[in-house]
């Protein structure tokens, strides 16, 4: 059980309708003693989707945000989760998907907001635009079928929701829905894509609850100076110096931890790695 009683015999509503409950509620009710609700019929829906039908309102941070600030609205409750996933090519290894995750925890009544994350390159998400039923099932093995879900389209960027086909998690189902958009669609091809709503994707669902831990380790951050959860890491500074020529490389030789509440910061060193940069890293050694 966390230190911090802030939350404990708390209800914390979980703005989900693709079952996150089932990665978040385990982690949150044993780590901080709260009790996990899902609304009735919560329309996430409604703040974006992956198949890009309904556009985001915002980018990741801010629409978790606004799902939080839409479940307090409709709950009247004070305390809210939310979370928010997106998927790009890796940032220096664009062949490679990535999928951050991250899970923010809005407490109306202390006035705090806290976010876990996690980055992983543990990802099924994938396209593939496909001319018969035999390529579909040959991409289908690859994403994880039919534990994984697959969506058919009639294109990357289909016009409305009757040309997409969601959730499919049986051969009898992919065998349809393929043949149904080969067809009607106006190229004859079908756009396939992994389904990366929570329910549909257990690798997501595990990036999922690594954010969560995330979130529950930031919470039990607390402020030296006022007590508050979520002491966290502000500012990475770089420099730590080369190993042979004792000038300032850009890793990282220090963090600064602050309160968001009292604007309390700490500035610590970084203590998982020696006192200096492998020389690999300098720019006056290793040009
Ligand atoms: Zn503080
Ligand atoms: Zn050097």
């Amino acid at each position: 059980m966390a230190q911090n009683s802030l939350f404990t015999h708390r209800r914390a509503v979980l703005a989900t309708m693709h079952q996150k409950e089932k990665a978040i509620a385990p982690i949150l009710e044993a780590e901080l003693g709260v009790q996990v609700v899902v609304p009735a019929d919560f329309n996430t829906d409604a703040f974006g989707t992956f198949t890009r039908e309904i556009k985001r309102p915002g980018n990741q941070i801010e629409t978790a945000r606004l799902k939080a600030e839409k479940a307090l609205e409709l709950t009247r409750e004070t305390l809210a989760i939310a979370s928010e996933g997106s998927f790009l090519p890796h940032p220096e290894m664009p062949f490679i998907s990535s999928n951050r995750e991250i899970v923010i925890l809005v407490d109306k009544k202390h006035d705090i907001e806290i976010i876990g994350e996690e980055f992983s390159t543990e990802t099924n998400y994938d396209h593939m635009v496909v001319e018969n039923v035999e390529q579909a099932f040959k991409f289908a093995q690859k994403i994880g079928f039919p534990e994984h879900g697959l969506i058919v389209m009639f294109s990357e960027y289909p016009q409305d929701s009757t040309q997409i086909i969601k959730g499919i998690v049986t051969e009898e189902k992919l065998t349809e829905a393929v043949n149904f958009v080969l067809k009607n669609s106006p190229t004859g091809k079908a756009h396939l894509e992994t389904d990366m709503r929570a329910m549909y994707n257990p690798t997501r669902m595990k990036n999922i609850a690594k954010a969560t831990q995330d979130l529950v380790r930031k919470i039990n951050s607390i402020c030296p100076n006022c007590s508050t959860p979520g002491f966290q890491v502000s500012k990475r500074i770089p420099g730590l110096p080369c190993a042979i020529c004792h000038m300032p490389t850009s890793l990282t030789v220090a963090v600064v931890y602050q309160c968001q509440k009292c604007g309390f910061s700490q500035q610590k060193a970084i203590s998982n790695q020696g006192e200096y940069a492998d020389p690999a890293y300098c720019m006056y050694c290793n040009p």
